[in-house]
C-alpha cells in the first residue's frame, strides 16, 4: 500500500550497522501525518499533496539544516500536505537495503520516499550530487528525468546550488532559485489543483504548467547548443514549447516577520553538527565580498526585528529545551540593531543555563563589545575572523573592506579584554594573487600574536591559520575568472606553512590548517560546469562516489578518471571548466538563471577587482546599481526599529486574559 510503513523491513537491519538512532526518527517537533490528512474531494479526487525533504548528507549534518527545516514546518501546517525527512544513508545501510530490497525510506513514517508526489532535495554544496543519486536509485526513481514515469514522484532541488543547476539538469525536473518557503506552497498549490482535476496529461502536463507558471525551473522545457570549441551557443526554450520563460527568477521572501521559521525547531536524536536552536536575524548581504555567492544571490538584505529576534528565541526554547542559540546571518553582527539584541538577550537570560553565540566574521572592534556581551560570566577562549585574503591588495580585490590596522586594533581588543586565542580565516588561489600575497598571512600571524604579548602581557597567546582553496562561483563577479590549479594552490600552502615553521620566535603560538587543492578543483567543476558534467557525476557514482564532502570518502583520482573517460574525444576537460577565463561575452551556462544581479554591473565589478577598486555597501552608502531590487521588486528592509527587548518574558496575549480573569 502506497504510505504504509516499512519499518518493519527495516528494523532487523539496524542492529547490523553503526549508529542505527539516525534511521528511527522520532524526534522532539517532528510529525507523521495521516497520508491522507487533506481527504478527497466529492469526485474522489486526492487531495492531499505529499513531499519527502532531503539533505544530502548524513543526519548528523542534515538534521540541523535550517532550509529543511523551515520548509517541513511550513508544508505540515498546510493541511492539504505533509512532509516527511530523510537524509544520505551511510554505505553499512546502503549494502544492506540493496541486499534486502528496502528502498529509501523517510525518517519520519518510515514510508517509501517513491510513494510521495514530489521528492525535495536542497544542495548547500555541489559534493552532496553523488549521494542526490544514491538516493534516487535506492528510492526505485530512476536516474535520468526522462526515464521517469507516472508512476514516480516530481524530483525538485533547490539551494545555493541551485543557482547553477545544470551539471544535475538531466538528473532533476524542477529546480527551485532562491527562497523556498513561498516557492513550496505554490508548487504545492500547483500539484494540488492537477490532482484535483483528475492529473491531466500526466507529470508532462504537470512540468509544463511547472514551466509555465514560472514557479521553478524545469531543464527538459530548454534544449542548449554547443560551439564546436564547447562553448554554449544557445540555452532557449525547447522548438515548439510555447509559454516558457526565456529565463526563471529567483524567490525573495520580502518580510521574513512573516516568516517566523522553524518556530518548533527539531531536536536532534543523535550528535549532530550543530546541538543548539538558530535564529536567523536577517537574510542577505550588501557587503560585496567579490568571492562570496551566498551574499550575492540572497541581496537584497532583509531584517528580522528585534522583537520578532526576542519571541522566536523565546518560543524555540521553550519548544526545544536547547540551551544554546545561534543567531544567524550571512554577517550577523551587522543586525541594524545588534547590539540591542544581544544586550536584550544576554540580559533575559542571564543566570540561566542559555548561552548565546553570533557566528562573527567581521573585522572590528565592534565585535569585539559584542563577544564580551556574548561571554558574560563565561570562559573566553578563541575568537574567529575571516580577513580572507593576506595582503592589503588582495584584500581590495576581493572588497573585503579590511585593512592591516583594523585586525590589529581588533585582536588588541580581544586580548585586552581577557580573549587568548584567535582563529584567522583566508583563501588561497584568489583572482591576480601570487605568492608574496599569501605569505603575507604568515607576517599577519606574527603580528598578531606580537600584539597580544603586549597587550596581555602573556606569552600564551595563540593564533590559528585557517586557509582553504578559492573556488569562482556562478553570479559573482569572479564567474569568469581562471580558478588556481589544485597543484599550485598546493605549492603555495607549503611555502606559508614552512614560512611559519621557520621562524622560530611565533611558529610554536602559530597554528596552521589548510586543506589541499583537489577538493576545490572537483567543486569548481560542479560549480560552473554545465550539463555535459552530468555524465561525470553519473560515472563518480557508479564507480562507488559517495559522500564527496567527506575528506575520507572523496576520491579525487576517481573524478579525474571519470572526467577524463567522458570528456575523451571533445574540446572540454577538468581544466576548461576550472582553470580557463572566460570573456564577456561568453555564454555562462547559468545565464538563463535569474539572480536579479546585472550581468554587467558583475562584469564592471570585476574590472573593479582587477583595478584594487573597492565598492561600499549599499545599506549606508546609497544603491549602486546590482539591479537586485528593481529586478526582482524588492528593497533594502532594515531597522532599526527603536524598539527594545525587555529583560523579562512578554506574557501572551492569551495569558494576559487568563490571569485578568483569575479571582
Ligand atoms: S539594487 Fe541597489 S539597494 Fe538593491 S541590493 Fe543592489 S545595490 Fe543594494
Amino acid at each position: 500500500m502506497p504510505g504504509e510503513s516499512r519499518f518493519a523491513a527495516l528494523e532487523p537491519l539496524l542492529e547490523r550497522i553503526q549508529k542505527p538512532i539516525q534511521y528511527v526518527g522520532g524526534e522532539l517537533n517532528s510529525q507523521v501525518k495521516d497520508w491522507n490528512c487533506g481527504g478527497h474531494g466529492p469526485d474522489g479526487a486526492e487531495r492531499t499533496v505529499r513531499w519527502a525533504l532531503m539533505y544530502p548528507d548524513a543526519y548528523e549534518v542534515g538534521l540541523p539544516n535550517q532550509g529543511v527545516m523551515i520548509l517541513y514546518e511550513v508544508l505540515n501546517e498546510r493541511p492539504d500536505a505533509l512532509a516527511e525527512r530523510t537524509y544520505a544513508v551511510w554505505p553499512d545501510l546502503e549494502a544492506l537495503l540493496r541486499e534486502h530490497g528496502v528502498p529509501q525510506v523517510t525518517v519520519d513514517g518510515h514510508r517509501a520516499v517513491r510513494d510521495f508526489d514530489l521528492f525535495g532535495i536542497s544542495f548547500s554544496t555541489e559534493l552532496g550530487y553523488t549521494n542526490f543519486l544514491t538516493a534516487l536509485d535506492l528510492a526505485g526513481i530512476p536516474l535520468h528525468s526522462r526515464d521517469r514515469t507516472d508512476a514516480d514522484p516530481i524530483v525538485v532541488t533547490g539551494g545555493h546550488a541551485s543557482f547553477n543547476p545544470e551539471p544535475i539538469a538531466d538528473y532533476t525536473d524542477v529546480v527551485v532559485v532562491g527562497d523556498g518557503e513561498q516557492a513550496v506552497l505554490e508548487l504545492t498549490d500547483l500539484v494540488a489543483a492537477w490532482k484535483a482535476e483528475g492529473r491531466p496529461g500526466g507529470r508532462d502536463e504537470l512540468l509544463l504548467r511547472i514551466a509555465r507558471s514560472g514557479v521553478a525551473y524545469v531543464p527538459a522545457c530548454y534544449e542548449v547548443d554547443y560551439f564546436p570549441d564547447g562553448r554554449i551557443r544557445r540555452v532557449a526554450p525547447r522548438t515548439g514549447l510555447t509559454g516558457i520563460p526565456w529565463r526563471v527568477a529567483k524567490h525573495t521572501v520580502t518580510d521574513l516577520e512573516a516568516w517566523p521559521y522553524p518556530k518548533a525547531p527539531l531536536v536532534p536524536l543523535a550528535e549532530t553538527v550543530h546541538e543548539r536552536m538558530s535564529v536567523e536575524i536577517f537574510r542577505g548581504c550588501t557587503r560585496g565580498c567579490r568571492f562570496c555567492q551566498a551574499g550575492m544571490i540572497t541581496r537584497p538584505v532583509r531584517e528580522r526585528s528585534i522583537t520578532g529576534i526576542g519571541e522566536m528565541v523565546e518560543r524555540g526554547l521553550a519548544a526545544t529545551g536547547f540551551e544554546e542559540v545561534g543567531l544567524l546571518s550571512l554577517s550577523s553582527a551587522d543586525h541594524s540593531e545588534i547590539a540591542a539584541v544581544t544586550k536584550g538577550l544576554a540580559d533575559r537570560y542571564e543566570g540561566s543555563q542559555t548561552g548565546l553565540s553570533l557566528p562573527s566574521t567581521r573585522v572590528d572592534a565592534f565585535n569585539i563589545d559584542l563577544a564580551n556581551e556574548l561571554s558574560r560570566g563565561g570562559r573566553r577562549s578563541g575568537l574567529t575572523f575571516a580577513p580572507e585574503g593576506g595582503s592589503e591588495r588582495l584584500r581590495k580585490v576581493i572588497n573585503k573592506q579590511v585593512s592591516e590596522q583594523d585586525l590589529v586594533d581588533t585582536v588588541a581588543a580581544a586580548f585586552a579584554a581577557g580573549w587568548r586565542q584567535v582563529k584567522l580565516y583566508f583563501m588561497c588561489g584568489l583572482p591576480t594573487e601570487t605568492d608574496e600575497d599569501v605569505l603575507q598571512i604568515a607576517t599577519l600571524a606574527t603580528r598578531v600574536i606580537e600584539t597580544g604579548r603586549q597587550v596581555s602581557g602573556r606569552r600564551d597567546i595563540r593564533c590559528t591559520v585557517s586557509i582553504g582553496g578559492f573556488v569562482p562561483k556562478p553570479h559573482t563577479p569572479f564567474q569568469w575568472a581562471g580558478q588556481l590549479s589544485a597543484e599550485a594552490t598546493d605549492a603555495r600552502l607549503r611555502l606559508l606553512r614552512d614560512t611559519i615553521r621557520a621562524d622560530r620566535r611565533y611558529a610554536a603560538s602559530i597554528g596552521f590548517r589548510y586543506h589541499d587543492g583537489q577538493p576545490g578543483i572537483v567543486e569548481g567543476l560542479l560549480s560552473r560546469g554545465d550539463r555535459r558534467v552530468g555524465a561525470v557525476i553519473e560515472a563518480v557514482w557508479r564507480e562507488g562516489g559517495r559522500f564527496d564532502g567527506w575528506s575520507e570518502h572523496f576520491s579525487f583520482e576517481r573524478w579525474m578518471r571519470a572526467a577524463e573517460s567522458v570528456f575523451e574525444g571533445t574540446a572540454l576537460s577538468v581544466d576548461w571548466f576550472t582553470t580557463r577565463e572566460r570573456d564577456r561575452i561568453e555564454i555562462l551556462p547559468w545565464d538563463h538563471i535569474d539572480s536579479g544581479l546585472d550581468r554587467d554591473w558583475l562584469w564592471d565589478d570585476w574590472q573593479d577587482a582587477l583595478a584594487e577598486h573597492e565598492v561600499a555597501d549599499c545599506r549606508w552608502s546609497g544603491c549602486f546599481d546590482c539591479g537586485v531590487c528593481p529586478e526582482m521588486g524588492t528593497q533594502i528592509e532594515m531597522g532599526p526599529t527603536g524598539r527594545s527587548l525587555l529583560p523579562l518574558s512578554v506574557v501572551s496575549p492569551d495569558r494576559q486574559r487568563l490571569l485578568e480573569a483569575a479571582p
